[in-house]
């Protein structure tokens, strides 16, 4: 890959609601929004791929690091060759990915990350209860138990939360995840439209400006 994607993380706990914000900015012309864990899920579970994330995924675990790292560089390079993504025009927004520091080396020579957008949660009980109603209308096989539930935060506290360090202090923002999902998309908004116009501001072609 010649060039680094200019990438925004969404970075936060099960529940707090990254595929939630993450869709609405992929909806905004300018904005490519990825969840590793919806690409995991339009997996068909009878391959060998399918198998392996439903392995992992019932028990609250992260898929092992080379086959996820592996599959999100044949997503990306599919969405660019498909026109979906277009890494000259369009801020790319994660969220679940990278899940631990070793992710985080990975992507270090795909992504130029510009920002991290935290959202932090306070109160893990009420993050326990969004799952849990979550679950129920998605048919989520992995958040409809409570000891997987709690797994996933448990692997949250232990793998995915030092991801944080791994990038400059200066580029995270925090973003209250509690409230209503309008005031949570204002504040994002405000951390994430600021480097998307920054790098892609002409505002003809929506590319970058020399
Ligand atoms: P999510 O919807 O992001 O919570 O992801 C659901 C499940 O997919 C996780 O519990 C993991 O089993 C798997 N998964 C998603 N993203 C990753 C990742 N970056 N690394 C490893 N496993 C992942």
């Amino acid at each position: 890959m010649s060039q680094r994607y200019q990438t925004v993380l969404l970075f936060g706990a099960p529940g707090a609601g990254k595929g939630t914000q993450g869709k609405i900015l992929g909806s905004v012309p300018g904005f490519y929004h990825l969840s590793c864990g919806e690409v995991f899920r339009t997996l068909d579970l009878h391959s060998e791929l399918g198998k392996t994330f439903y392995e992992y995924s019932s028990r609250g675990e992260l898929v092992p690091d080379d086959v996820t790292v592996k599959m999100w560089q044949q997503n990306m390079h599919a969405q660019t060759v498909l026109s979906r993504f277009k890494p000259h025009a369009d801020l790319l927004v994660l969220d679940g990915i990278p899940r631990n520091v070793n992710q985080a080396r990975l992507l270090d020579k795909h992504l130029s990350v510009l920002l991290v957008v935290h959202l932090v949660c306070r109160d893990k009980e009420e993050m326990i209860k969004r799952l849990r109603r979550r679950a129920l209308k998605e048919n989520r096989a992995d958040d409809a138990r409570e000891d997987v539930i709690r797994r996933r935060w448990d692997v949250y506290e232990e793998e995915t939360y030092p991801v944080l360090a791994h990038y400059p202090k200066g580029i995270i923002r925090e973003v209250d995840a509690i409230g209503s999902p309008g005031r949570v998309l204002q504040h994002v908004l405000e951390a994430v439209v600021p480097v998307q116009e920054s790098h892609f501001n002409n505002p003809v072609t929506g590319e970058r400006e020399k």
